[in-house]
């Protein structure tokens, strides 16, 4: 909320305008990787909202499988969307929905947050010092807990939150779980 403020004074300051809209959704095809911590609270926010469903584990599942392991550019060119992204492109963890997808602001046309547009022509409020700090201050914290990975696909982190919060995965075992399915990847 707060770095929503300062970008919208930033933006109105300097005489642009933020033209993200409902339903745009085009960063939502973007790569999304979280942390297993940020992973939690997504997960606990859908399950209480009574949005985590069979359907939607599956999903999850599915975009694991097609985003796991793969470049970037991969990522982009495949057009796969978020699997937190429903039929009317809204984002059904909203409120809860990670602090890189809070951060994102264009203020070029959207034309060009198109995956396969992205370039010179696409201009973001700049967020790279706030998501740094934010990644910092996860990194510190996730240490502690014998975590060592920062961030993986959403997908495969809401998966695994939904181990720890049901007792079947213990923090400090998510490392071996990665490298292992990186290992089977390739
Ligand atoms: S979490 Fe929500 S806002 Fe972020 S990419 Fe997924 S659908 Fe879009």
């Amino acid at each position: 909320m707060r770095f929503e403020m300062a970008a919208r004074e930033r933006v109105s300051k300097a005489r642009e305008t933020i033209t993200c809209t409902p339903g745009c959704a085009s960063c939502c095809y973007h790569p999304v990787l979280v942390s297993i911590l940020e992973a939690i609270g997504i997960y606990r926010w859908l399950f209480k909202q009574g949005v985590w469903t069979s359907r939607l584990r599956k999903k999850l599942a599915e975009a694991q499988e097609a985003q796991s392991g793969v470049t970037f550019q991969v990522w982009l060119l495949s057009l796969t969307p978020c699997p937190l992204l429903d039929e009317k492109n809204l984002c059904v963890a909203y409120d809860a929905r990670p602090f890189v997808c809070r951060t994102y602001f264009a203020t070029s046309d959207p034309y060009n947050c198109h995956p396969h547009r992205l370039g010179p022509g696409t201009r973001l409020v700049p967020r790279e010092e706030a998501v740094d700090d934010y990644h910092a201050k996860q990194a510190v914290l996730l240490k502690e807990h014998g975590v060592r990975f920062p961030a993986m696909p959403i997908s495969q982190a809401l998966l695994l939150a939904e181990q720890v919060e049901m007792g079947k995965l213990q923090l400090d075992e998510i490392d071996s779980v990665l490298v292992q399915d990186y290992l089977e990847k390739g």
